[in-house]
């Protein structure tokens, strides 16, 4: 079972949409094995966006990020890291699909309301960088054989 992270960002904070994106990843049928409430900082950011700092835009990130605290999740699910990013869309919130998170909710390419890792290698990570082992729970639940066919688990 794949799990990915996700990062609800201070636009999505501000907007009042956790529970929106909470809600549409668990009706996916997407498992939360981690969840939780926290303020980024410089440090954390610049690691997280690593491919950016060069950017003329980042001290912008920075400040955007930094705005309110995030709500951080682990999500698990087959495929978990190809289903949230197809649900995310992408970047910049006026082109993304509607039907997607960002399409749906975003007219912006920063304030885009959410993070979700992009690879399976870039999940691993990035559940590290934003989650304590024991913060990621295994759990059984009944939901499995409604959730997927036995050849699929
Ligand atoms: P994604 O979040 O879709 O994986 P990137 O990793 O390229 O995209 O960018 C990380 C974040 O940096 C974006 O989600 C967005 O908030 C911000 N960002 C990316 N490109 C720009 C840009 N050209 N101007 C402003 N902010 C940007």
């Amino acid at each position: 079972m794949e799990r990915t992270l996700v990062l609800i960002k201070p636009s999505g904070v501000i907007r009042c949409l956790i529970g929106d994106v909470i809600a549409r990843f668990q009706h996916k049928g997407l498992k939360i094995a981690g969840l939780k409430m926290m303020q980024l900082d410089e440090a954390i950011l610049r690691e997280h966006y690593a491919h950016l700092v060069e950017k003329p835009f980042f001290p912008l990130i920075l400040v955007s990020m930094t705005r309110t605290p995030v709500i951080a999740m682990v999500l698990e699910g087959v495929d978990a890291v190809e289903v949230v990013r197809g649900m995310t869309g992408s970047t910049n919130g006026r082109k993304a699909a509607p039907g997607t998170i960002r399409g749906d909710y975003s007219m912006s390419g920063q304030e885009n309301i959410i993070h979700a890792s992009d690879s399976h290698e870039n999940a691993e990570i990035e559940i590290r960088r934003f989650f304590k082992p024991e913060e990621v729970f295994n759990y059984t639940d009944d939901l499995m054989k409604y959730l997927y066919a036995p050849d699929e688990v």
